[in-house]
């Protein structure tokens, strides 16, 4: 028993080591990502510019690099064929993480490339900094979520309600530890040691998001036998290289020529259960929205910065 008890802490330095490792590869792929961003530039060459940065540096990806642009809140991936470039008018938020072992980075930022909307840029990153100064073991969840709320109303922006920050652990990136965008009366504490991702979400619109029907990431919910062969060849590979985190269509698209082929496929998962899709999340009046991220440990009196977009 002793013997476990000592292998369980060597263990859980060697996971804050590599948390922190894992911090540092994602705030360069950031800001390898954010180099890229550009107006006339192509969504797919950024996707797969930094997917290829992340993967040649040794690191697996948390989830498919995320580019959603505009009224667009989150999950959104170019598909294989993506032919939308960057236009003058664009908001574009960029989240990412790389992952080893289990272990999992998430950080994001926005680039304003309509040189307009700086101001709402900026409310989401100082609702983050204002929300990391409050974070200490005992803080409490909806103290948290009234700072970021408040502090994106002084720039009269709406924060978004139904999307927040969250618990991470080796199980995944939703620990059931949310940490909302606004005072929603949750009185849980923070808990010292626990490793937890922030992420403001700042609207010109109501602050609502809800799903399109537009997918291009989905997760392995449960292996099941489809009855569609094309389905069972892309489940073959599901399982073999994507079974712990999220996917894009993107990635499976070798094995499938034809669009109409592979995106029936996926719906037939999608239908049978087995797995499950992250359709693209669009602000319900069409806002724009911006996200800054930032992933960090809780301590007895502060917080440890795992990984902070820079400014
Ligand atoms: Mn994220
Ligand atoms: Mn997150």
């Amino acid at each position: 028993m002793k013997d476990e008890m000592e292998d369980e802490t060597g263990k859980d330095r060697d996971d804050s080591a590599l948390m922190k490792e894992l911090g540092k590869v994602s705030v360069a792929a950031l800001q390898k990502a954010r180099s890229v961003v550009k107006v006339g530039a192509k969504l797919l060459d950024v996707a797969e510019t930094v997917e290829s940065f992340i993967k040649d540096a040794g690191y697996g990806l948390s989830f498919p690099i995320n580019i959603s642009i505009n009224e667009w809140a989150a999950h959104y991936t170019p598909a294989f064929d993506d032919a939308r470039t960057f236009s003058e008018r664009d908001v574009v938020k960029l989240d990412l993480g790389a992952e080893k072992e289990g272990l999992l980075g998430d950080i994001a930022l926005t680039v304003d490339l309509s040189q307009d909307n700086q101001e709402l840029v900026d409310a989401s990153r100082e609702a983050l900094e204002n929300a990391m100064s409050m974070v200490r073991a005992g803080a409490r969840v909806r103290d948290i979520g009234k700072e970021i709320g408040s502090t994106i109303e002084k720039h009269k922006f709406k924060p978004i309600t139904n999307l927040g920050g969250h618990g991470i652990d080796k199980n995944g990136l939703h620990t059931g530890l949310f940490i909302p965008n606004y005072d929603n009366g949750d009185e849980s504490e923070l808990e010292e040691d626990t490793v937890i991702a922030i992420e403001p979400f700042a609207t010109t619109g109501k602050g609502v998001v809800t799903d399109t029907s537009v997918c291009e990431i989905y997760e392995l919910a449960s292996v099941g036998m489809p009855r569609s062969q094309d389905a069972r060849i892309l489940l073959g590979e599901i399982v073999q290289k994507y079974s712990k985190n999220p996917f894009a269509v993107r990635w499976l698209h070798s094995l499938i020529d034809s669009k109409f082929r592979l995106y029936a496929a996926m719906h037939a998962l999608v239908t049978s259960g087995i797995v499950e899709p992250y359709p693209v999340l669009v602000e319900v009046t069409n806002g724009l929205v911006s996200q800054t991220e930032a992933q960090m440990r809780v301590q007895s009196d502060s917080c440890e910065i795992i990984a902070m977009p820079e400014k």
